[in-house]
């Protein structure tokens, strides 16, 4: 089941590499490698980390000849696509595309004359190389910035996208994806909102300059899940001041959490906990995150505060553990299976995981002693609630005491 309110708009499709974008083809996740391009272990090592966090397609900047060189040695290793990031010299874009590209990135708010654009997209229509036409709410061209009024507009962003794709037209070039990127949220939304009326080239979707998480990540999140929810978008980026393999993670668990793409990692859920928690559970989910990192499990693992309401809260999770007593209850789809130390719980969550990936849940039950295991889970549950009672915050003796200073 995915979230979505509106079907997909339809898109032409093209491919970058081996990899579709736009028409029925998954939406894929987007980054870019920060490195020196001209470094090219530096560059794949950081490749390989991306492709490893769930990214689809990268982008590295062509801004030196030396980082076109480095590309022709890049592209050949490299696991996924690479698009080459082009600003202002139009003569890296022909050199990236010497370099074996699988696409390029041109900015039309600084690659402006013509002449050079229809250069580049000859060159590219000969190679069947796509292009995006990467709009940038900063970067517009100022003759379109004083025509919509000294400010930067959703008009003015898609106008640039057109007057690229009629340059492309005049050359017969049309492999193009779009983006009008910007970093306010409505303007950006309502750009792209804007743009996917007018074309049906597939749309690479992104909010600008983020900045740092968790700020960036919920810019991003708003801009990108508000458009990928009205069926805007075929390809995503987190543009976050951050590692960019975590820009890759967060695309990728966007589009798990919206039902947009299979899963692929664990789901890791957790409770927010309260004062009924016997652990500090903002620790274990944290240690079990860093436990199962990008290893390919796709389940639901839940880390539960108390075991008075934690296998029942998250029983639909494939796995979880609750504590209680000093000790975990693992649980399996709501049933116990297990009980272990409490300084055991992250090492015993990732062996249950592993074990049900590999054999499945029934495999994993057949080799539980539910019956203990539900027993030992009553008992520790009946104990707490002896100690705490149903009101594990004692709020009602905390109100009597309230009612009592304030003379009720
Ligand atoms: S009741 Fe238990 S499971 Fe629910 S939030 Fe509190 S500690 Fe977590």
């Amino acid at each position: 089941m995915n979230a979505l309110r509106y079907p997909r708009r339809p898109t032409r499709q093209i491919m970058l590499g081996k990899v579709p974008v736009g028409g029925d083809a998954p939406i894929t996740v987007q980054s870019m490698t920060i490195t020196k391009t001209a470094d090219v272990e530096g560059t794949l090592q950081q490749i390989y980390a991306l492709a490893a966090a769930g990214c689809d397609i990268v982008r590295c900047t062509c801004n030196e000849i030396e980082a076109a060189e480095g590309l022709a040695q890049i592209v050949p290793r490299s696991p996924i696509p690479i698009v080459a990031d082009i600003h202002h010299q139009y003569k890296m874009a022909l050199a990236a595309m010497e370099a074996g590209v699988h696409g390029l990135r041109l900015n039309p708010g600084n690659i402006r004359r013509p002449e050079h654009i229809k250069a580049v997209a000859s060159e590219a229509r000969d190679r069947r190389i796509p292009i995006r036409i990467g709009v940038n709410g900063g970067s517009l061209d100022p003759e379109l910035y004083d025509k919509y009024g000294g400010k930067v507009t959703p008009e003015a962003m898609v106008e640039s996208a057109q007057r690229e794709i009629a340059y492309f037209q005049e050359v017969d070039f049309d492999l193009i994806k779009i983006s009008v990127k910007a970093s306010n949220v409505p303007l950006m939304v309502e750009a792209y909102r804007q743009l996917s009326e007018v074309t049906d080239h597939p749309l690479h979707v992104g909010v600008t300059e983020a900045g740092p998480p968790p700020a960036g990540l919920v810019k991003a999140t708003a801009g990108i899940s508000t458009l990928l929810l009205e069926g805007i978008g075929d390809t995503i980026r987190y543009s976050l001041t951050a590692d960019p393999v975590e820009e890759a993670r967060a695309g990728r668990q966007l589009l798990e959490a919206l039902g947009l793409r299979e899963r692929k990692n664990v789901d890791l859920i957790a409770c927010p906990s309260c004062g009924r928690a016997e652990i500090d559970v903002i620790d274990v989910a944290k240690r079990a995150m860093d436990a199962f990192g990008d290893r390919k499990i796709p389940l639901q693992v839940a880390v539960m505060g108390c075991v008075v309401n934690g296998p029942g809260e998250a029983r639909e999770a494939d796995l979880g553990i609750a504590a209680g007593n000093k000790r975990g209850h693992l649980f399996v789809k709501g049933r116990n299976v297990a009980v272990v130390p409490e300084s055991e719980m992250v090492e015993a969550l990732v062996e249950w995981a592993e074990f049900i990936h590999e054999h499945g849940t029934e495999a994993a039950m057949a080799r539980a002693d539910v019956e203990k295991a539900e027993r030992e889970a009553a008992k520790d549950r009946s104990a707490l609630l002896d100690a705490k009672g149903d009101d594990a915050n004692d709020s009602t003796s905390k109100i009597v005491e309230i009612r009592r200073r304030s003379g009720d």
